[in-house]
Formats: C-alpha cells, sequence, structure tokens
C-alpha cells in the first residue's frame, strides 16, 4: 500500500494545513494565476512610463466598467471604507442632509460619515431581505429635502441588490446628489453610472473585479465635483480631499505622471490585470455568467431546504445570504471550512449565529459553486442535519444545464 489509511479527521487537517481552501467568502475573493503574477514584478516609479501607461489604461477601463463617460475614476491606496469616506464626505458641510437607503449593515457606514462630518441624517431601512419600498423614497426625499441620497447597491450582509434606476430617478426630482455603494456589485452586476444618474459611484478592488484587496476606487461625476469646488468652508480631510486627487488622476490620463501621495504601484498592476481580464471576457458575457452561476447556485441552497435571505426578485448575483436550519449555528462555517471550503459568518444583527454568506463572484465560475456546495451538503451531514447528499448539486447542476 503506497499511502497509509488516514482518518477522515486526519486527512482533512491535513489539506488544510496544505491550504487546499477554496475562497468563497464575499470578498477577498480568489484571483486568476495572472492577476497574482502581474503582482509579482518589480516595484516601479510612479513616474514611469509604464506605471503611467497601466493608471491611464485602468482608469479609461474603470470609466467603462462604471459605464460613466462623464465621471473622473480616482484609485488610490485603501479599501471600500476609504472610498465610501471619500464620495460622502466631500459632498457635504456641517448642518447638511443625507438621506441613506439602507438594505443591512453596510449602510450604516454612511451614517458614521455623515456623523463625523458634521451632517444630518435620516435612514429609511427594508426590512431584512427586501426591497427599499420607492414610495417611502419618495415621500422622505420631499419631507427632508436631502442633499446627498445614498445607496447600497448589493448589501453583502443581506444578499440584497437594489434597482438603482427608479430611486436615482427620484433623487434627481429633488435635487439631490446620488452616492452609489458599489462595493458588492461592480464587475459583477449590471451598473450604468451615467444613465442612472449616479454622481459618485464607488467600489474597491477585492471583490467581482477580481484584483487583491488593497484599493479603493471612487468615480466623480459633474455636479458632484461642482458640489466639490463650491463648498463654502474647506474641507477637513486632507488625504480624502478629491480636489488634491481629481488633477493627479487626470494628469495621468493625459499621459503625465501626478503625484499628491505615492500609488500603490504594485496594487496598481494587479488591478490592470483584474480589467483586463474583465474587458477579455467582455462585460455582458461576465454579468452573464454572474447571474448563471448565482441562480445555480441559489437553487442549490433552496434544494438543501435553507432559505435565501433576500427576497427572490432582489437577490444578488454575486453572493448569497443563507439562514441556517433551526439549531445549527457558526459550527457550520467552521464544518463547511473542515470541508475545504471557506465561507462567511453572518454579519447582519437578525442573522447573527444564525446563517452565512457565500460569495460568487470574479474569477468563479460553475466548478467552484459545486465545490461550495458539495462542502455544504457534507458538512450539514456531519453536524445530523437530515440532509440528502447530492441533492443540492443535482438541483444546481439541473440550472446550470438549463442556461447554459
Ligand atoms: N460596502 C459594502 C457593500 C461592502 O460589502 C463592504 C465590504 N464588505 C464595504 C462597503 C467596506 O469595504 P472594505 O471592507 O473594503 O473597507
Amino acid at each position: 500500500m503506497l499511502i497509509q489509511r488516514e482518518s477522515s479527521d486526519q486527512v482533512r487537517t491535513a489539506a488544510a494545513r496544505a491550504d487546499r481552501t477554496l475562497l468563497m467568502i464575499p470578498g477577498p475573493t480568489a484571483i486568476t494565476a495572472e492577476v497574482l503574477a502581474a503582482g509579482a514584478r518589480p516595484v516601479l516609479s510612479h513616474s514611469d512610463p509604464r506605471l503611467r501607461a497601466i493608471v491611464a489604461e485602468s482608469l479609461a477601463r474603470l470609466r467603462l466598467l462604471f459605464d460613466a463617460p462623464s465621471s473622473q475614476p480616482v484609485v488610490l491606496g485603501g479599501s471600500g471604507t476609504l472610498a465610501m469616506e471619500i464620495a460622502l464626505a466631500n459632498l457635504i458641510e456641517p448642518g447638511d442632509r443625507v438621506l441613506i437607503l439602507e438594505t443591512g449593515v453596510f449602510g450604516g457606514r454612511f451614517r458614521a460619515i455623515a456623523e463625523r462630518n458634521g451632517a444630518e441624517y435620516r435612514v429609511v431601512t427594508a426590512p431584512l431581505g427586501q426591497v427599499i419600498d420607492p414610495e417611502t423614497v419618495r415621500r422622505a426625499l420631499g419631507e427632508y429635502r436631502p442633499k446627498v441620497m445614498t445607496i447600497t447597491h448589493v448589501d453583502t450582509s443581506t444578499g440584497v441588490r437594489v434597482d438603482i434606476p427608479p430611486l436615482s430617478a427620484l433623487a434627481r426630482e429633488h435635487d439631490a446628489l446620488v452616492v452609489v455603494d458599489g462595493v458588492c456589485s461592480i464587475g459583477g452586476e449590471e451598473f450604468h453610472g451615467d444613465a442612472w444618474g449616479v454622481d459618485v459611484g464607488l467600489t474597491a478592488s477585492q471583490k467581482a473585479i477580481g484584483a487583491p484587496p488593497g484599493l479603493a476606487i471612487v468615480t466623480v461625476g459633474p455636479r458632484a465635483r461642482a458640489v466639490r469646488e463650491a463648498r463654502r468652508r474647506p474641507f477637513s480631510g486632507y488625504f480624502t480631499d478629491l480636489k488634491q486627487w481629481l488633477p493627479v488622476m487626470e494628469s495621468y490620463e493625459g499621459g503625465a505622471p501626478g503625484y499628491f501621495g505615492t500609488p500603490a504601484v504594485t496594487m496598481l498592476a494587479t488591478l490592470a490585470a483584474a480589467l483586463d481580464e474583465v474587458l477579455s471576457e467582455g462585460l455582458p458575457g461576465r454579468l452573464t455568467r454572474h447571474e448563471w452561476i448565482a441562480r445555480a447556485f441559489k437553487a442549490g441552497v433552496a434544494a438543501l431546504g435553507l432559505e435565501n435571505v433576500a427576497a427572490p426578485e432582489a437577490n444578488a448575483n454575486t453572493l448569497t445570504v443563507v439562514r441556517n436550519p433551526a439549531g445549527v449555528g457558526d459550527e457550520l462555517v467552521e464544518a463547511v471550512r473542515d470541508e475545504g471550503v471557506t465561507i462567511a459568518r453572518a454579519i447582519h444583527p437578525d442573522l447573527r449565529g444564525e446563517g452565512f454568506r457565500v460569495g460568487h463572484m470574479g474569477a468563479c465560475g460553475p466548478s467552484e459553486i459545486l465545490t461550495a456546495l458539495g462542502a455544504i451538503e457534507r458538512a450539514l451531514v456531519r453536524l445530523g442535519q437530515p440532509v440528502e447528499l447530492g441533492a443540492g448539486l443535482a438541483a444546481a447542476q439541473r440550472a446550470l444545464v438549463a442556461v447554459a
């Protein structure tokens, strides 16, 4: 016998030690070997012509990704939260009003940013897993008259995707600027910044774009820029000041280097490689792939008798948030990891300890979602749940074949 027989526990421990875990959390996501390799290059000077070319090309591609020809993209070392802060803080002054549309916990960050900048805010909260009622938004806009309205396109705590156009149209009618958090959507969900009236869009590198974590991305439209220019009081942010960064980005796009702070040159190289993959695949094809695997994954989850938290009409293509079977807590996430797949716990206060989240975005295809479903099935069985092995996989397979 070539290999000694080991207990399944030993085998699983060895697999975990060998780092054979498939990363399926809703960000950061697994990246391709090409994107990884793009980061394994010598560090470039920020004025090196090669870096200039990388930045200029990436900014142009981000404009395509956000479908926002009128906007200036800005890319900085940081994460999605930095992008949220830059987006909102530049537009508000003490006493200004912000209307925050909340479909999960990430809207809460806009509350904190508004508060720290001395602005007032009102929140419209959707019931767990549900979309926001446009009539409630219309009323809130009419009564509150905010300067800015924020939308979380896909909230990563609930898996709810918001239909932006009807809401942004209402904001326009009431002269409010629209800020959209696309951290968990851009690159995996349809997005049309200009056509949807988005004044500032934002995301980060580590989700559906398929690059490692480390970059904050903001697109600034003309109305937002004018508001930044016309501030009555000086902006208290320094690194976060768009007035410093917009000319730097414009300079790069014009073929010359710019400087306000040292750019994250290695991260920028990985972003360029990821954007190359996004556009080589083609945006329509990429979005169809996300929709295809999302439908199959969600069908698999439902076939296991588990509940999708997001309502069917609002269920995102980039991730799935699932309620655990009664009596099962976060040990399910641990058990799935023991089966070789890393998923995430629920973070919404109403789901904490009672649910899990799976990201299926970026470099993710049918093989990954089937592997994840298989691991979830085995973990449920090991935890004593009455699950028929293969039931979720079969449903997912059928969904994959049906729309392939
Ligand atoms: N908004 C949304 C919708 C998110 O999912 C996240 C990250 N999970 C953030 C904002 C914050 O991004 P980061 O963790 O990169 O700061």
